[in-house]
Parts: C-alpha cells; structure tokens; sequence
C-alpha cells in the first residue's frame, strides 16, 4: 500500500462530523492526565497522530472547546460535542482521537503518557510507559519502534 492508498474515516458520535487521514498515523497512544480524564469522561485518551498535511475535516465544522489556546486547541463535534481531536501551537501534526476512527487496529496504544497522574487500575497493552511525557528527542526512536512494530 503506498502513502496514496491510505484513506482512514472517522466521524463524531451523532455522525455529523466527518474527519478522514490520509496517511497512517505514525503513532498511537494513551494518556492519563486528569484533564484527559475529564474530557474523555473515562480513564485515559486514546490518540493517533498523523501529519497536519494529512488531516482533513471532509464534513461538519468542527469548534473549539476544552483547554482554548494558547498552546493547543481541543476541537469538538458542533452538534454533539464528542472531542474529535487536537492541534498544538507550532507542531505540523493533529492529535486525532483515536475512539472516532471506523478502524479499530488504531486504537491500540503503543505508548502511555502522564501515567503520574493514572487511576490505580487503569491498564493499557501500552509497550512504552511515561510519567510524563516522552522527551521530543525521544520521538524518533519511539516513532521508528512504532512503524516496525506495526
Ligand atoms: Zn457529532
Ligand atoms: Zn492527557
């Protein structure tokens, strides 16, 4: 399958809005931050991140909800407010949630983060576990761990 090929749908819970990737994401994960916990109104997110050039709204005008600037933006189904995804200040990739994909082989984590902050029973299959997050020089061993992995 070359990059072309990829064509990954998602939509929102009513179905109003339509979201769709154009490359596979380049990694999966969970995370444990109470702010997570809230917005998600369970125990972690679940994200898929995939390069901004590759992420399209195909239906729906999704708004802005949740944390509002400055440094990222959460970004909500207008009609039924399910949390779609997120973009962050200066980065050329979106945070997709991975629960709004027609395909569940995303959903799967392969990494964990702010796990400091993790109900106590709250389990992921994740591989790699952060209390934080994981250093930006980190990324491409975890990215190239991800894409072999995969
Ligand atoms: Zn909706
Ligand atoms: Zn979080």
């Amino acid at each position: 399958m070359t990059a072309e090929d990829v064509s990954l749908t998602g939509s929102c819970r009513c179905g109003a809005t339509h979201i769709v990737l154009n490359a596979a994401p380049f990694m999966s994960s969970a995370c444990h931050c109470t702010g997570c916990q809230k917005m998600s109104a369970s125990a972690f997110s679940l994200t898929a991140m995939v390069p901004a050039a590759a992420f399209r709204v195909t239906a729906g005008e999704p708004v802005k909800g949740g944390i509002r600037g400055p440094q990222l933006d959460h970004y909500f189904c207008p009609d039924c407010k399910s949390w779609m995804f997120t973009r962050i200040e200066g980065m050329d990739f979106v945070n997709v949630r991975s629960a709004m994909l027609d395909d569940a082989q995303w959903t799967e984590p392969f990494i964990e983060t702010m796990t400091a902050e993790k109900l106590p029973w709250a389990q992921t299959p994740a591989r790699h576990s952060f209390p934080g997050f994981p250093a930006p020089e980190d990324y491409q061993r975890l990215m190239e761990a991800f894409a072999t992995a995969r």
